[in-house]
């Protein structure tokens, strides 16, 4: 099966993972490549809509103003070392996410893709820190701004990006 981030065809593990958020437990298989480490949804369904369509679901929420903040700090502090509350936070909050974004080299003029931002807080903390380039997409987020766009993202246009 090959991955559709790098093409690489060999090693790559499958699984079967049963939904179990909204109690449908439905069989989901993902792959996860052997060479670039992504791990993708193989059988997608049609409609996505059933699995997000839900007002109260967490990735459409935006964070208040105080974890709004916070969340900027922390990843402030994973990415340049520059914040003293973002230090604390991350005694707290071992290995994130942000670990992985700070691995990738990236500085403020780096474009920066989320697909599937849902309310974008990712994004916005990006923006907040003062990159310039951060956009999110996501074709079920109800509010759009000028750094989250309701699309559908449908192919790689530039390496270089980080998405
Ligand atoms: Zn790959």
């Amino acid at each position: 099966m090959k991955c559709e981030i790098c093409d690489n065809r060999l090693k790559n593990k499958v699984f079967l993972i049963k939904e179990m958020m909204f109690g449908f437990h439905e069989d989901f298989k993902y792959m996860e490549c052997s060479k670039c480490g992504c791990l993708q949804l193989i059988n997608s369904p049609d409609d996505f809509s059933r699995y997000y369509n839900f007002d109260d679901y967490y990735s459409f929420k935006n964070d208040g103003k105080l974890k709004r903040l916070l969340k900027r700090k922390w990843i402030e502090n994973v990415l340049f070392k520059s914040s003293l509350i973002g230090r604390l936070l991350s005694l707290k909050f071992q290995k994130s996410f942000f670990d992985i974004l700070a691995l990738q080299n990236i500085d403020k003029k780096t474009r920066v893709l989320d697909i599937g931002s849902g309310s974008g807080d990712l994004i916005i903390a990006l923006n907040d820190m003062g990159f310039e380039k951060a956009v999110g997409i996501d074709p079920y987020v109800k509010n759009e701004s000028s750094c989250i766009k309701k699309k559908i993202y449908t192919r790689l246009v530039n390496q270089k990006n980080l998405i």
